[in-house]
């Protein structure tokens, strides 16, 4: 394969015009297609792959991504950082829409989805202590306050299994935990990520307080939508601005994560 990229984004589908020379490739993967085809193109110095993780026309929801195969196609590329920008509610009265949100944290809520690559051929357990990359979130984290955002650096992600909202009464218990955000696709897409020793980065913008939070209707899927589509152009700058930043050599040990593990197959 010629078509290389050093850097994935897996996105919503306002992210296409970021990439100039764009072109697109059709994957397969021994988990199937990734939600679309992918897109490798470049921003600044950087060669980019670019995956929209609900399909182009948003066919997936969140709990039929196809999470294995975005990952497995972007490694198979030479992509070893990811990007991964998402929409997500707040738990948090102090940040509200418009805020963005670099995790350190997760708790996994989801159920049922495909969570590993390694489902046979011997147990290989990962170390997923610290979920993301923290050379991409210093990098992300920058970025987002040179660019102007209420920047929440650190935090941490509940993943719901969804597609529906969460209730007053599970909202509010998350947020008695002291968690931060709460989303629908950051969890397996983070595990897979580093089954892969790829860096992965979480951008959470939030667009809306959870329902436990706030005292009105609760969340819609038409607030959510139309709240990332007036913040999309900006959400594209603050995308480029850290792919730009990231560090052409890794140093942090995200790259190691397999290191002494037998493993059932090679990567790509
Ligand atoms: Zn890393």
């Amino acid at each position: 394969m010629l078509t290389r990229a050093d850097i994935g984004v897996i996105g919503g589908s306002g992210f296409y015009s970021l990439l100039d020379d764009a072109e697109e490739i059709q994957l397969s993967t021994p988990y199937g297609p990734p939600s679309d085809v992918v897109t490798v193109g470049r921003i600044g110095s950087r060669s980019v792959a670019f995956i929209p993780r609900h399909g182009r026309d948003h066919r997936f929801p969140p709990h039929r991504i196809p999470y294995r195969a975005n990952l497995w196609a972007l490694r198979s590329l030479g992509v070893r950082q990811v990007l991964a920008p998402s929409a997500v509610g707040s738990l948090r009265a102090e940040h509200g829409p418009g805020a963005i949100v670099v995790p350190d944290q997760l708790v996994d809520r989801t159920s049922g989805r495909a969570q590993t690559y390694y489902d046979a051929g011997g147990a290989v357990h990962v170390s997923f202590s610290d979920p993301y990359c923290p050379s991409g979130r210093a990098v992300a984290v920058e970025a987002a306050r040179s660019g102007g955002w209420e920047t929440v650096d650190g935090g941490t992600l509940v993943v719901i299994e969804g597609p529906r909202f969460s209730t007053r009464a599970e909202s509010r218990w998350f947020a008695s935990n002291g968690w931060t955000i709460v989303g629908m696709t950051g969890f397996p897409e983070s595990i897979l990520a580093r089954e892969l020793a790829l860096c992965y980065t979480s951008l959470s913008l939030v667009t809306d307080h959870d329902a436990g939070v706030e005292a009105g209707e609760g969340v819609t899927h038409e607030e959510v939508l139309k709240f990332f589509a007036q913040n999309v152009a900006r959400m594209r700058t603050l995308v480029a601005d850290t792919v730009e930043a990231l560090p052409t050599e890794r140093t942090c040990s995200c790259g190691s994560a397999l290191d002494g593990l037998k493993l059932p197959f090679e990567l790509p």
